[in-house]
């Protein structure tokens, strides 16, 4: 990674903190797609991104068809109040190959293509028949309920931009084309690793002092939805020839590194020094709250990602700073971040000056207003916050007070907590 001077090796205290943009724009500009690309089919694509940009081969749909079952009509003769001779029938997938000439029309169910010489349908609910003559009744639009040919693409047309992540619409959409295979990019593959004398795993006993690791569980999820291929290291003592080794050896399987804990500036903290020596160090410290420490680089040909232990900072960091540079090793199209407005139900009391992000439930009131709650303690050591919480509340820079009814941006967690 090329480094700009000013941006690299901040360490040590005092140092200027980085925005939250000004870190984000950093890893937009040192990170570059990176997963190799692969051929899969259809079902096998949900949530892979696109490698390619797909283009309509076809109009879609290919025909003029029917939005309604009931008369395929020509619109001129609904004026003259004559009755109309039903001269055949036309199926979805079975087509009526004569023409409607004056005086007649064709019976239609949805999905058939309208027949030649007919420019409107009429629903069935609309007319009375008897025998082979039919009476239009009501206004009728010329037109109507017909689906037009390529309303809903247009062969030539880019269906999907390259960097494009894959729903169920999409894969609809991709049918509906007659397209079977799409080139995506193979998912990260992203190694996972504690770092604390303190943890244990679920399932043992704790000494006194002792904790559980949270984090790891907390990442594997989160990388999980993300669609990541998850490689677990464990727990790592706080020893720096462990964690050497631990490191090199996830720097060699993963394209991205993500550790928790041992990134501040305390004693056993030797992830930061660590990336110095062997690797190298984008930034450190960000001017948030959750996740002042925080170290981004690169070990090898990893990405790397230091980020603080407490299990909430985790949470916050992975979402505001490692899922974006994901996408971007992904050639994904940055999606922004969607913010809304909600009017705060308690007051907050906002001391420290970074950039936080609060834990929040949102409700909808009857009114339609959103409203949003902080979720109690907002320690980043407890991690009920984020379990409760469906979205973050951002508070931008600065110290000042809060007070209910005020507005504030939320923004949804979307299933990522
Ligand atoms: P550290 O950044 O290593 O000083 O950790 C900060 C706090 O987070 C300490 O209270 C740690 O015990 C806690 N912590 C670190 N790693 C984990 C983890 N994997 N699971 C739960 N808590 C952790
Ligand atoms: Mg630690």
């Amino acid at each position: 990674m090329a480094l700009r001077p000013e941006e690299s090796v901040i360490c040590g205290q005092g140092k200027r903190q980085l925005s939250l943009t000004e870190a984000l724009a950093i890893i937009r500009r040192e990170l570059q797609p990176c997963a190799d690309r692969q051929r899969l089919s259809l079902t096998a694509a949900l949530g892979r991104v696109l490698a390619k940009p797909v283009h309509a081969t076809l109009d879609v749909p290919g025909h003029d068809n029917s939005a309604m079952d009931g008369y395929a009509v020509r619109h001129a003769d609904l004026q003259t109040g004559q009755p109309l001779r039903v001269i055949g029938s036309a199926f979805a997938g079975r087509m009526f190959s004569g023409t409607v000439a004056p005086g007649q029309c064709v019976r239609i169910m949805t999905g058939a293509v309208v027949p030649d010489g007919a420019d409107t349908v009429v629903m069935q609910e609309q007319v009375r028949r008897e025998g082979d003559l039919v009476w239009v009744d009501g206004q009728h639009v010329p037109g109507s309920y017909i689906r037009r040919r390529g309303e809903d693409l247009r062969a030539g047309d880019l269906v999907l931009p390259a960097g494009h992540r894959l729903g169920p619409a999409d894969l609809g959409l991709l049918a509906s084309l007659g397209i079977a295979e799409v080139d995506v990019r193979r998912p990260l593959r992203v190694a996972i690793l504690s770092t604390g004398d303190e943890l244990r795993l679920p399932g043992e006993t704790l000494a006194p002092g002792q904790i559980y690791d949270s984090n790891r569980y907390t990442l594997h999820g989160m990388l999980q939805r993300y669609g990541a291929e998850v490689l677990d290291f464990g727990v790592v003592p706080d020893q720096p020839e462990r964690l050497h080794q631990a490191l090199r050896q996830a720097s060699a399987a993963a394209d991205v590194v993500i550790t928790s804990g041992g990134v501040s500036v305390g004693e056993a903290d030797y992830i930061t020094g660590l990336l110095a020596e062997h690797g190298s160090i984008g930034f450190w410290r960000l001017h948030t709250r959750p996740g002042r420490p925080l170290a981004f680089g690169r070990m090898g040909s990893a990405v790397f990602f230091g980020l603080p232990g407490n299990p909430v900072s985790v949470m916050v960091t992975f979402y505001q700073i490692v899922m974006p540079a994901l996408e971007c090793l992904e050639g994904k199209t940055p999606t922004p971040r969607l913010q809304l407005r909600a009017r705060l139900e308690r007051p907050i009391v906002k001391r420290d000056p970074r950039l936080e992000f609060q834990r929040g439930v949102m409700t909808v009131s009857s009114d339609g207003t959103i409203t949003v709650r902080p979720t109690g303690n907002q320690s980043s050591g407890v991690l009920r916050s984020m379990s409760e919480a469906n979205c973050f509340i951002v508070l931008p820079e600065g110290a000042y007070e809060l007070q209910p009814q005020d507005w504030v941006n939320i923004e949804p967690l979307v299933g990522f907590n």
